[in-house]
């Protein structure tokens, strides 16, 4: 952990990140692409934070403009209590002179060094003396348990392994912020759900702000305190894995994270903090919101888990549908599946021992709690 020295106590440095208003395009075959469209944002101190986004949206360039990697055209961003770029201001701190961290996508790690060589360099670079290299870059490998690896060939480690050394790379100059680009797209799935509890506890020991890019909605979920959505060039959405998941208004936040059921409709009538919405199935009473008038066009949203399968005696009431199942499929703990309700397929899952089967007719019941409005 950073400390600073305050008033005769040691405190851990506080630094967050703040971005105001930064704008960066790329010019390519005549083109212009904005890649970053006047982003704001505040990355708080001390958590994992991460950008989630589709492919091409801007995730990368933010971060490399974090980092110093590249120049934005406007705007500002603060590190802790640095200005360390602003166009306005004139001024562009070159990256090692912000004193980050970071991990990227490729493992990065040099295959003609070992272990200690790999995660030395950062201190060798820097001149310190043999005996204080040695003896953080053996505190390093310890805190990533990679302790007794230290003469390993770097290529003669596993992925995860290789994962980690990286990882040890980036914190061995004990740096204020850590970034991580996507660093586990090249692990399979199995070591990807492990490392991602790793460093899940690696960085929640360090009390270090993090910056984490990821396309990946449950290393997004799974991974981090708080969350921002980024889409061409823009944040569209920031709040906590589970604001982002349950509460989201925004159609495109729905449809991206998680499996998501999105129905087009216009409401009806509001009340008491119910809304009720004609749709293409019928009628859905769901969660209102503030901006929910009658008469307006808005999507619902249902989730796959919160549809529930009812017995035929339980066939009645509000959020009840008929339909037919078009395929399910048995995935272990749950079984997936598709249903058709009138013209529209929606997905669905039961409990693996439900006793139903393609082309069965069923009725289901959408949890009116957990429907909600989306505006487009
Ligand atoms: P992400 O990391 O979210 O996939 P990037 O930040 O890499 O997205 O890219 C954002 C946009 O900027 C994309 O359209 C990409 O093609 C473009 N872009 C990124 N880097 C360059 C570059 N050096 N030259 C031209 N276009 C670029
Ligand atoms: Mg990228």
């Amino acid at each position: 952990m950073s400390l600073y020295l305050v008033f005769g106590l040691w405190v851990p440095i506080l630094m967050e990140i703040r971005i105001r208003k930064l704008n960066k395009d790329f010019f390519s075959e005549g083109k212009r692409i904005t890649a970053l469209d006047q982003v704001n944002l505040n990355i708080p101190a001390n958590r994992i934070f991460t950008l989630l986004g589709p492919s091409g949206c801007g995730k990368t360039t933010l971060l490399r403009c974090i980092v110093g990697l590249e120049t934005p055209d406007k705007g500002e961003i603060l590190i802790g209590d640095e200005i360390v770029f602003s166009q306005e201001k004139n001024i562009y701190l070159p990256p090692e002179k912000r004193r980050l961290g970071m991990v990227f996508q490729t493992y990065a790690i040099w295959p003609h060094m070992n272990v200690f060589d790999n995660v030395a360099y950062p201190l060798q670079t820097r001149k310190l003396p043999k005996k204080e290299i040695a003896d953080k870059v053996a505190e390093t490998l310890r805190f990533v348990q990679l302790a007794g690896f230290e003469k390993r060939p770097a290529t003669k480690l596993s992925g995860g392994q290789q994962q980690r050394v990286a990882l040890a790379r980036a914190l061995v100059a004990e740096p204020k912020v850590i970034l991580f680009d996507e660093p586990l797209s090249n692990l399979d799935a199995k070591l990807r759900e492990e490392t991602r509890k790793e460093l899940r506890s690696f960085l929640s020991r360090l009390s270090i702000t993090a910056v984490y890019v990821t396309h990946d909605q449950i290393e997004a979920l799974s991974l981090s305190d708080m969350v921002a959505v980024m889409r061409n060039g823009r944040i569209i959405e920031m709040g906590t894995p589970w604001d982002i998941y349950f509460n989201s208004d925004q159609r495109f936040v729905a449809d991206f994270i998680g499996r998501a059921n999105i129905i087009d409709g216009k409401i009806r009538s509001v009340e008491k903090g119910w809304a009720v919405i004609e749709s293409a199935i019928g009628t859905i009473v769901c969660q209102s919101r503030d901006e929910a008038v009658p008469g307006k066009s808005v999507s619902v949203c249902i989730r796959p888990e919160f549809i529930k399968l009812l017995t035929e005696a339980g066939g009645e009431g509000r959020n009840v549908f008929r339909g037919k199942v078009e395929s399910l499929v048995f995935v272990g703990d749950i079984q997936e599946g598709e249903v058709r309700i009138k013209e529209t397929t929606l997905s669905f899952q039961v409990e693996p021992t439900a006793k139903i089967k393609e082309g069965d007719l069923i009725n289901l019941r959408f949890d009116p709690t957990h429907c909600s409005i989306l505006f487009n």
